[in-house]
């Protein structure tokens, strides 16, 4: 067991990390409080190959592993969730293409992701089909050599500016196993029938963009149908095993980012004649955060790893999701507690960690979902 990164790996964490101080912390407060992003920025990221990297290199990208998409993930997170997240999530679905596309799709759809050409969604939640994904009712309905699509999809990250949309639509709904009714359709936002909504007010990644999507008798060639028609619900399946891990490592960057702000202001803040860091109460906080970031860290090394060598584990994904998202919130809290009322206002960094951290709890399968498929394992 080697728990070393390689070269290759220290020199991608050193760029990611160059990159992500270099062009974030200037705009953070700015895209955060108009809740709005530069594309220039995602675009320059596209030219030093931070996006699509784990796309084969015969469709444009660097084929690389998803060791290596965390590993730039945490970077990316650790100096701001919302940026970080905006430029990353504009290749969403790109698994789910290699994975399920037929070799037309894959060229047509993935050699635009890395040069920064094509930006992509993934749509599967709705209004009323959260958690419960086999519930989404969108419908596409086949008439000759069309789907005809018709519902609403809540939640899209990049649905408003994605330009085409992998979307999860009930192609057989009286299918008596409600596992088997659902198909990945993929729709150019450019189709006739179909509006994107930005969804304001979000309570963090303010940056990343986000929408309500409704498709009025839109039509798509039947040839846009990825995958196995009535298989979507098993590749949904297969594709969250991919998407948790890169999540999971959201959290840890976004601890980490915590806990760098909690050192820097406990050193230099002065209380009753001492900084903050002297007190063995702070401490012991700090080292609390430091060995949660870590191990932390190891469960989506190991995830990553493991994927990376074919072998998909979802319990330990679900671990490694699960975890990461209560180290991000707990020591996103206590790094806040840590400033006192500076930390309340949005000049300090730590407010905005402080309210990213919590979608790591909520997306790609919510804290209690990963625990619901933790437990299920045990007790099966
Ligand atoms: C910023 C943002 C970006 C997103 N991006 C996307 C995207 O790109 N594509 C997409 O399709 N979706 C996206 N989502 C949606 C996200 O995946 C859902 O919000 C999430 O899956 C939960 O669904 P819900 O909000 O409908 O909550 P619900 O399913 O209504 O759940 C509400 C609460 O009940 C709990 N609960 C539900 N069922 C159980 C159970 N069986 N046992 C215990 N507790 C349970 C949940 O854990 C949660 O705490 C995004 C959401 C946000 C906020």
């Amino acid at each position: 067991m080697d728990f070393e990164l390689s070269k290759e790996q220290h020199d991608i964490v050193q760029a990611a990390r160059e990159f992500a101080l270099g062009e974030f912390p200037d705009r953070a407060l700015e895209f955060d409080r108009e809740e709005t992003f530069d594309y220039a920025i995602w675009k320059k990221a596209c030219e030093l190959g931070f996006v699509g990297m784990n796309i084969r290199e015969e469709y444009g990208g660097a084929g690389l592993g998803l060791l290596e998409v965390c590993l730039v993930m945490e970077e990316f997170w650790a100096v701001d969730a919302g940026i970080g997240g905006a430029i990353l999530t504009t290749s969403f679905g790109a698994d789910l293409i290699d994975m399920f596309g037929t070799e037309e799709q894959k060229i047509k759809y993935l050699t635009p992701l890395p040069v920064g050409k094509g930006i992509t969604a993934g749509a599967i939640t709705e209004p009323d089909a959260g958690c419960d994904v086999s519930m989404a009712s969108t419908t596409a309905v086949k008439e000759k050599d069309e789907y005809l699509i018709n519902g609403t999809k809540m939640f899209i990250s990049n649905g408003d500016v994605a330009d085409y949309i992998l979307v999860f639509c009930q192609t057989e709904p009286k299918h008596s196993d409600k596992h088997k009714r659902h198909s990945w359709i993929v729709v150019e936002s450019d189709r006739k029938g179909f509006e994107a909504n930005k969804l304001r007010g979000k309570l963090g990644i303010r940056a990343h963009d986000t929408a309500e999507l409704t498709f009025t008798n839109v039509r798509v060639p039947t040839s846009n149908l990825l995958g196995e028609e009535g298989n979507g619900f098993s590749e949904l399946m297969a594709f969250f095993n991919k998407t948790r891990i890169p999540i999971a490592a959201q959290g840890v960057g976004i601890a980490r980012a915590a806990l760098e702000e909690a050192v820097k202001y406990t050193t230099k803040r002065h209380q009753f004649g001492q900084p903050l860091s002297s007190f063995q109460g702070i401490q012991f906080k700090l080292a609390e955060m430091a060995t949660k970031i870590r191990a932390a860290r190891n469960l989506v090394y190991e995830a990553a790893w493991k994927a990376d060598h074919g072998v998909m584990d979802p319990v330990l994904i679900s671990m490694a999701k699960w975890f990461s998202g209560k180290i991000a919130v707990k020591c996103a809290d206590e790094a806040l507690q840590m400033h006192g009322g500076y930390g309340y206002l949005d000049e300090y960094k730590v407010q905005r960690i402080y309210r990213d951290a919590k979608i790591v709890e909520i997306y790609e399968g919510t804290k209690e979902i990963e625990k619901n498929i933790i437990a299920r394992n045990l007790l099966s």
